[in-house]
């Protein structure tokens, strides 16, 4: 066989080496899947993704393209736009404080879903006016011959309208979202008469448009499904409370990988469709995850505007008339001091009180006494998933020190004390016990068990469920009233001079 007979076309080594990349993207979901390979995870994605957008620039198709007359200007487009975007992520991801993550998240899930209806609508346009196409010939051969101005297959319309429907509500979802989160308009949800009517009647309107799009292939229809996917998508976020946007970026986030995926079959781009898979299968797994960790159902989270009214018995100071006991840092030192076994349970106070470093310091103190110290991680406790594994692991907490919920709870009977700090809800005996509670079957951490629980917080409040916490008035319950970092600091004086 002749070398020139075995010679290894280009778009077989660009494939190759695409396929090389989805494994480095399946091999970093794998890390992100726990802390101690999160990082390594993290590395392995970004580098297969350089790769690939590296690769991309060695396509016949696109070294073809950039040959031609004048198109020297896209690459130098190209190049200016991805420059561009570099500069705005890097410092911005470098320097968002933790809990600003998931609206950083939320801008850039968008971007992603409206890049994927753009280029959607950009292959609509150049196969409706015949200008020429970046789709491949094995699916350009099934457009009609011998026509100027040929109209498209209808199932690469199909592909089109999936990629501009499905961005676009990502896109402005999204948006919505972002604003929810950075409070630029109010967290609560905001609801009016018959607005799951208006909500259907908008969605209905688009399938009918994107099956006239479909038989017509006219350029107004499009503009006018793109049109009111936008508004679906303002309208379907409006309702949705911000503390439960978390759950709707993780669903908004697969449905941007459904629209790059889209956008990969009408590219024929093999890697955008897996990556867009991938994207859309753990969107909707870590959907579920969340919704069944808050022991609630998508459609509740989606559409019952949780959280638009504080319920009777939470209150905004809880139930002024009970007793709650509470005590002093040197009281509570000592208290950690001779304890055998400590159990720290983290929560979204912790969080914004920024004392994951002070929980840490006081963990140290009392592992050099010989105390046996672990902390027990709620998977929804905080406000976005891993929120609480993320926090730690910055504060440099030794990993054999985290355990998930359902490790930590077998050992809460056997602890001295459960130290809750800023958690709420993900302690509150009411998930198990009150049928009717918002949080009933919301599985818990067993704070209760310990012999004695400790709460750090800053007042009788209520946490995101808005509901009242009978832990706080239970006779081995002791608060220690105050921001959850000076608290802890004050523990840890205490506790160095037991
Ligand atoms: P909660 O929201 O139940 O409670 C947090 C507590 O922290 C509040 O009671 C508040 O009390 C206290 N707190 C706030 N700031 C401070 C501070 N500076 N110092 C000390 N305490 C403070 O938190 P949990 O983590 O227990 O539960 C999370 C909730 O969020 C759950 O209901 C969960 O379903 C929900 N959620 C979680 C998501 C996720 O992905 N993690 C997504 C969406 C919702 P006070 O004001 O008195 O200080």
């Amino acid at each position: 066989m002749t070398p020139a007979a075995i010679s290894i076309p280009l778009a077989t080594w660009t494939d190759l080496v695409y396929l090389l990349c989805a494994a480095g993207f399946i091999l970093a979901l794998k890390g992100l899947t726990n802390p101690k390979g999160a990082r390594r995870g993290n590395l392995v994605g970004a580098g297969a993704a350089a790769v690939a957008i590296a690769m991309t620039f060695s396509r016949p198709e696109l070294r073809d393209h950039l040959a031609g007359v004048n198109h020297g200007l896209n690459l130098i487009l190209m190049i200016v736009a991805m420059v561009v975007g570099t500069a705005i992520a890097v410092p911005a991801a470098r320097m968002v404080k933790m809990t600003a993550m998931p609206q950083m998240v939320a801008i850039f899930n968008g971007v992603g879903g409206g890049a994927a209806a753009l280029v959607s609508i950009t292959e609509f346009l150049k196969l409706t006016s015949g200008s020429g196409s970046s789709i491949p010939p094995a699916v350009l051969k099934f457009l009609p011959t011998g026509v100027t101005s040929p109209k498209p297959a209808v199932y690469v319309i199909a592909e089109v309208l999936v990629g501009v429907l499905i961005g676009s509500v990502s896109f402005s979802g999204s948006a919505i979202a972002f604003a929810k989160l950075q409070e630029l308009m109010t967290g609560r949800p905001i609801t009016y008469p018959a607005q799951q009517v208006i909500n259907a009647v908008v969605g209905l309107a688009i399938v009918g448009l994107v099956i006239a799009t479909l038989v017509t292939a006219s350029v107004p229809l499009l503009v006018v499904v793109l049109v009111l996917s936008l508004v679906l998508g303002v309208i379907f976020v409006l309702p949705i409370g911000g503390a439960d946007v978390p759950v709707l970026i993780s669903l908004l986030n697969s449905f941007t990988g459904l629209a790059v995926a889209a956008s990969g079959f009408t590219l024929g781009n093999n890697l955008l469709i897996i990556a867009g898979t991938l994207v859309g299968a753990s969107g909707i797994l870590l959907t579920r995850m969340m919704s069944s960790a808050m022991g609630r159902s998508l459609p509740n989270i989606l559409f019952s505007a949780f959280g638009s009214v504080i319920t009777a018995t939470g209150g905004e100071e809880g139930d002024a008339a009970r007793p709650v006991k509470s005590g002093t840092a040197d009281d509570i030192g000592v208290l950690l001091a001779y304890a055998r076994k400590v159990v720290i349970i983290p929560g979204y106070g912790l969080a914004v009180a920024q004392a994951q470093h002070t929980a840490r310091e006081l963990a140290d103190a009392l592992t050099k006494r010989g105390v046996e110290v672990f902390y027990a991680i709620h998977p929804v406790a905080g406000r976005m998933p891993g929120h609480m594994n993320v926090l730690l692991a910055e504060a440099n907490v030794p990993y054999d020190q985290l355990k998930e919920m359902d490790e930590a709870n077998p050992e809460m009977a056997t602890a001295d004390v459960a130290l809750v700090v800023g958690a709420n809800d993900t302690v509150n005996p009411a998930a198990i016990s009150t049928p009717g509670s918002p949080i009933y079957g919301m599985p818990i951490v067993h704070a209760d068990e310990a012999e004695h629980v400790i709460f750090l917080k800053r007042s009788m409040r209520p946490g995101f469920a808005g509901i009242d916490n009978e832990l706080l008035y239970n006779p081995k319950t002791t608060m220690l009233f105050g921001d959850a970092k000076d608290s802890l600091q004050k523990l840890v004086a205490a506790v160095d001079s037991a």
